[in-house]
C-alpha cells in the first residue's frame, strides 16, 4: 500500500504567532477528525520550522517538511539553510523543485539533482515537484517535459533512494490560480510518471511511489481529485493556510 500524504505548503505567509495557532487547529482537527492512515505534513518558513514542530509533537500522522535546502553541505553561502541543519530540528521532509524556485529563482534539474542527493544523505524525505507550464501544456508538451524533469533531477538515484522520495506533480498553470487540473488531466499524468518510473527502475518500486497532485486544491475538489487511482494525495497550497479547510482536504483522501 503507498503512502497516503497531505501536504500543505504555507509559502511565505504567516507570523510565527499565527503560525503556531493554525499547526494547533490543524494537528487538533486532524487527530480528532481524520483516519490514522494518512500522512499530513506541514511545510512551514525556515524560521517556523522547530516552533510548529514542538506544537505538533511526537506523532508519526502529522509531520514538518521545509520549503527547500542549499545544495551545499555547509560553508561560506550567507543566507542559505543546509540539509542538515533541516535534519538537526527533527524535521523529516524537504519540498525541492517547487515551481516558484524553478521560476523565481532560477532552480533546474541539474542543481535539483544536488538538492535531492544532500537532503538523502541526511535522511530528508525530498518532495521532489515536477509540472509544466500552459504554454507547454497547450503545445501537448506536458508529458515530454515532466518525463525531461524527472529524468534530471531524479534518474541517477538507485532503487532505494528513488523510495526514500515522494514526487507531486504540479501543473504550474494551476498553483494558485484557482484553475484545478481535471481529475482525468491529473489520472492521466501521474499513470504517465508512474509508467516513466517503472521503464528505469521496475513496476514494483513505481507501484510503491507516493505522487501527489498539486494546483488548487481544495475543500470542493479534493474528493474527485483523490479518487484517481494513481493520486495518492495532495500537496496544497492557498488552501492549507485556513485549518477547517485543509483539514476538510485531508478528510477527502
Ligand atoms: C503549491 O504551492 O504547491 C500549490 C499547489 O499552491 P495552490 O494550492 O495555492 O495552487
Amino acid at each position: 500500500m503507498r503512502q497516503k500524504i497531505v501536504a500543505g505548503n504555507w509559502k511565505m505567509n504567516k507570523t510565527l504567532e499565527e503560525a503556531n495557532i493554525l499547526a494547533t487547529e490543524v494537528s487538533g482537527m486532524v487527530m480528532d477528525e481524520v483516519k490514522g492512515d494518512v500522512r499530513v505534513i506541514l511545510c512551514t518558513p525556515f524560521p517556523y520550522l522547530l516552533s510548529v514542530k514542538n506544537v505538533l509533537g511526537n506523532s508519526s500522522r502529522i509531520l514538518v517538511s521545509a520549503q527547500n535546502c542549499s545544495e551545499h553541505e555547509s560553508g561560506a553561502y550567507t543566507g542559505e539553510v543546509s540539509a542538515s541543519m533541516i535534519k538537526s530540528l527533527g524535521v523529516s521532509y524537504v519540498i525541492l523543485g517547487h515551481s516558484e524556485r524553478r521560476q523565481y529563482f532560477g532552480e533546474d534539474g541539474k542543481l535539483l539533482a544536488k538538492k535531492i542527493d544532500v537532503a538523502l544523505k541526511h535522511g530528508l524525505t525530498p518532495i521532489f515537484c515536477c509540472g509544466e507550464p500552459l504554454s507547454v501544456r497547450e503545445a501537448n508538451g506536458h508529458e515530454a517535459l515532466v518525463k525531461k524533469q524527472i529524468e534530471e533531477s531524479l534518474f541517477h538515484l538507485d532503487a532505494a533512494s528513488l523510495q526514500k522520495t515522494v514526487i507531486a506533480y504540479e501543473p504550474v498553470w494551476a498553483i494558485g490560480t484557482g484553475k484545478t487540473a481535471t481529475s482525468q488531466q491529473a489520472q492521466d499524468m501521474h499513470a504517465v510518471i508512474r509508467k516513466h518510473l517503472a521503464s528505469k527502475y521496475g513496476q514494483s518500486v513505481a507501484d510503491s511511489l507516493t505522487i501527489l497532485y498539486g494546483g488548487s486544491v481544495s475543500a470542493a475538489n479534493a474528493k474527485e481529485l483523490f479518487s484517481c487511482p494513481d493520486v495518492d494525495g495532495g500537496l496544497v497550497g492557498g488552501a492549507s493556510l485556513k485549518s477547517r479547510e485543509f483539514t476538510e482536504i485531508v478528510k477527502s483522501i
